[in-house]
């Protein structure tokens, strides 16, 4: 495999571009290549142009693209350049496919493009891009990994220059389009692609809750407020022009799957409404965040260094302009560097968004910097690489503020702000902690498990079904009335630690009193929830506890209707355990 890059009006102009491309061994010898463009406007006439010239110019070559971000800031820190890399292959291949969105959405291309999927072997990666900014393209990802989860799929949504404005675009030979989805399948038994998400971000302040948004990145409420209101508490911004430079450098922090994301807010309404480029749904979790160039590079250069060990021989990377605007344009240039001195033809563009689907990252990002490498073949000998040094004038920059002990205002002011965010969020972990857990077993407790059960209700949508079991432990007044009331707690709590690990981390178990506890479990249908409560009865059934020997349960179990309330609920599960134990105990009764 080979790469070329062309800076377009920097290295060279496009007619010089395609003179040096024609004298290629590679492109002589009529390799197998493919061409990504990143237009820095949204000029439909001028993109045509090159798109014209360029097809034209190399027909053998697949040529496929989008618009990149363009000025961004007051301090216009934008690259004005078309970045073009070619790639040629030995080995492998590619295909590509273009799912036009104007008449169908997202998850419908990915429901076509399963069945292109399957036609392809030794698949290793897809690349993806998206245009239109409503169009969400989180759903196309979710079907290449019901497909097979582990494609790792990676690009960038196409971005435009003035926010609000948008006029986003791909294109794939000499076609452009407002509204779809390309995305390009790599495939070869010799291919191997390694991938990197830095972001840097680090949570600040308290923790809200997203309480009303819908499915294509409309954020109207968080923690019952306007959205808006978070950047306007925490940041003392107003509706205007500056949004967007307001904001950018403070997006919103989520987990997913335990990685941390960001989530740029692209425009705000003028109902305090916020517009997100994918969805964040009701129920997620998140703060402000923020970060330094110092952060981003030390994570960067980790993952150049893990890079080097992968040995490429191509490198794509799709990266956030907030970064730069955070960074400045020269740390964003080193960030970009460490990349480059490992593969010096390595190629970057800006979006609206980058995407990586893999290790558990569900596809949609912001803020963040992914990095592909991609090689053909075994790692090649040691003596046969070639590194370019970093220039040493970005790279003094970073180390000087890491040498001499001097800390610079921003840095500090972070690391302020963080471990004041770390000592207020564990004072009120452990308020909650004990407002909320049950100090014997240390399940949730009444107040939670109520409070729970709420949030269940009101989310029922999100859950094929959702079951609800109430346990109860049989004839523990024999326990505390033979062994005393000290081995009667400590039945309670073996008898819950053995059923606590079958709950997971979506479920909740929580004690509702006494020697009762109750269970919720979304996503089980009333059978498997049958099921799952006799495998618990017979878990319980089969424990030995010290003095006290075996110690049996009863359950009652249901699963949440469309219009039950936490009282309706608890009457069915009630009357379950009832019926259990009127008809014998240790066993299970449905409702
Ligand atoms: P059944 O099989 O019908 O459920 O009979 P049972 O004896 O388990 O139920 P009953 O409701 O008659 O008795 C429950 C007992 O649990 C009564 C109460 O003293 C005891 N209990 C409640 N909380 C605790 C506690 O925290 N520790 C101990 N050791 N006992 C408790
Ligand atoms: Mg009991
Ligand atoms: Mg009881």
């Amino acid at each position: 495999m080979k790469q070329y890059r062309y800076v377009i009006d920097y290295d060279c102009n496009l007619t010089e571009m395609i003179g040096a491309i024609r004298k290629l061994s590679e492109y002589r010898a009529n390799k197998k290549a493919i061409m990504q463009i990143f237009e820095p406007d949204c000029n439909s006439e001028s993109i045509q142009k090159d798109l014209d010239f360029i097809t034209s110019a190399l027909p053998e070559v697949a040529v496929f693209g989008m618009t990149g971000h363009g000025a961004l800031s007051r301090e216009t820190h934008s690259i004005p350049y078309k970045v073009c890399t070619i790639l040629f292959f030995d080995s492998s291949d590619f295909q590509i496919n273009v799912f036009d969105c104007t008449n169908i959405s997202p998850l419908e291309a990915g429901e076509m493009y399963k069945p292109v999927l399957a036609q392809i072997s030794d698949i290793q990666g897809v690349l993806m891009m998206s245009s239109d900014f409503a169009l969400c393209p989180e759903r196309f990802i979710d079907k290449i990994n019901e497909f097979d989860p582990n494609i790792v799929v990676f690009g960038a949504l196409a971005g435009t220059p003035s926010m609000g404005d948008d006029r986003s675009k791909i294109f794939y030979k000499n076609t452009i389009y407002e509204r779809a989805i390309i995305a390009i399948a790599f495939y070869g038994k010799d291919l191997h692609l390694c991938h990197y998400y830095n972001l840097g971000f680090r949570p600040l302040g308290k923790e809200l809750v997203v309480t009303k948004s819908n499915d294509t990145g409309i954020v109207y409420e968080i923690n019952g407020k306007p959205a808006f209101d978070i950047y306007k508490d925490h940041l003392g911004i107003g509706m205007n022009q500056y949004f967007f430079e307001n904001t950018c450098s403070f997006p919103l922090f989520l987990r997913e799957n335990g990685h941390p994301l960001a989530r740029v807010a692209l425009d705000y309404h003028k109902d305090g409404a916020l517009a997100f480029a994918t969805e964040i749904p009701v129920g997620s979790s998140v703060s402000l965040s923020y970060s330094t160039a110092d952060i981003m590079l030390d994570e960067a250069s980790v993952a150049a260094l893990k890079l080097d060990d992968f040995a490429p021989e191509a490198v794509l990377i799709y990266v956030c302009m907030s970064r730069r605007m955070l960074m400045g344009d020269n740390m964003a240039e080193l960030e970009f560097e460490f990349f480059q001195n490992i593969c010096d033809t390595a190629t970057w563009g800006h979006g609206y968004g980058e995407i990586l689907h893999a290790d558990g990252l569900r596809g949609f990002l912001n803020a963040s910097c992914v990095v592909i490498g991609m090689r053909e073949g075994e790692r090649p000998d040691e003596k046969d690489r070639i590194r370019k040094p970093p220039s040493q004038k970005y790279l003094k920059e970073y180390l000087d503020e890491h040498e001499d002990g001097f800390v610079p205002l921003p840095v500090r002011l972070v690391n302020f702000l963080e471990s004041t965010t770390k000592d207020l969020r564990s004072a009120a972990e452990q308020l909650y902690k004990e407002a909320t857990i049950d100090p014997l077993t240390q399940v949730y407790n009444r107040r939670a498990l109520d409070s729970h059960m709420q949030t269940f209700l009101k989310q029922q949508k999100l859950y094929k079904s959702i079951a609800v079991v109430m346990i109860d432990i049989d004839h523990f007044k024999r326990v505390n009335d033979t062994y005393g009331h000290d081995m009667g707690d400590v039945v309670l709590s073996s008898v819950c630690n053995g059923v606590k690990n079958r709950f997971g981390e979506k479920d909740i178990l929580g004690r509702w009193g006494g020697e009762e506890f109750i269970g919720i479990k979304p996503d089980l249908s009333i059978e498997e929830a049958k099921e799952f409560c006799e495998s618990l009865r017979m878990q319980v059934a089969s424990l030995s506890i010290e003095k006290v020997g075996s110690i049996t349960i009863s359950l009652g179990v249901t699963v949440m209707k469309p219009n039950d309330t936490p009282d309706s609920i608890l009457k069915r599960i009630d009357g379950a355990l009832y019926e259990a134990k009127e008809t014998g105990r240790n066993k299970v009764v449905v409702r």
